[in-house]
């Protein structure tokens, strides 16, 4: 009965804190693009401190890095909390408050963020912070990785992968919004940048041309093709139509020549 009470108690500390440093978290802007990461992480850094927690910044570019801290376990290996700090950037006019202003109404937390994902971090700071301040040694280490540019390129996954600091690695936890419910993995995601090079052909011999447009149809038309026959991954999701710029606004001149077909 005394140790339900005291998870309770600790139950209800993480939640309190997480809270906090939720709130705290979404005020520091870290829009992506440009990242900027570097500010957030130190303050994530200095979170962490007075937990006597120490947490390595791996650097990405310059004012971008991501954050590493370990808690030591009983045995070796590790299990890996991630998640990232950076956000997509707040289209303001959309927003009915202050996007950096955390506010809590009816029971939910507002801000930019607030899902994806400066709560999860909260949470994953909130836990490790308990367990260090109560000298509860986890069976592995357990190990924080907060990465920059997770919402453009991943190339603060992929610098801290080659770090070195989470080679032991046993599991990997993401603490990303997805409805309380648990999954096995996630879609993965192709850039693909194209240029379509027609032929010009004068009015009268309009057969010795070629229309890039066409081309560049052509090409999106088996992309959505292929991508229509992938079957959903129970757990994953389901792989989609390639996300395109929402409106054309620039076309380049090979192309607009080759579309008058002159
Ligand atoms: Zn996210």
């Amino acid at each position: 009965m005394g140790s339900k009470r005291e998870a309770t108690g600790q139950a209800q500390r993480v939640y309190t804190r997480a809270l906090e440093l939720a709130q705290m978290l979404i005020a520091v802007p870290s829009y992506n693009p440009p990242g900027n990461e570097r500010v957030i992480a130190e303050v994530v850094r200095d979170v962490l401190r007075p937990s006597e927690i120490e947490a390595t910044l791996v650097p990405l570019d310059k004012d971008r890095c991501s954050l590493v801290a370990r808690l030591k376990g009983r045995r070796r290996g590790s299990l890996v909390l991630c998640g990232h700090l950076d956000t997509v950037k707040a289209e303001e006019s959309k927003w009915s408050t202050p996007p950096l202003k955390p506010h809590i109404q009816s029971g939910r937390l507002y801000g930019l963020g607030a899902a994806d994902m400066k709560s999860g971090v909260a949470l994953m700071l909130a836990l490790a912070m308990e367990l260090a301040e109560q000298r509860l040694l986890p069976p592995n280490d357990l190990v924080l990785l907060l990465t920059a540019d997770e919402e453009v390129g991943y190339r603060g996954a992929a610098s801290v992968a080659k770090s070195g600091l989470v080679d032991d690695a046993q599991m990997l936890l993401v603490l990303e919004p997805t409805g309380c419910e648990a999954y096995g993995g996630q879609k993965g995601e192709l850039w693909l940048r194209a240029e379509f090079d027609g032929r010009e052909a004068h009015g009268s011999i309009p057969e010795c041309g070629v229309n890039a447009i066409s081309l560049a149809v052509r090409l999106m038309e088996t992309i959505e093709t292929a991508v229509a026959e992938l079957q959903p991954v129970p757990g994953r999701g389901r792989t989609d139509t390639p996300r395109v710029p929402r409106r054309l606004n620039y076309v380049d001149a090979t192309v607009a020549r080759a579309a008058a077909g002159c």
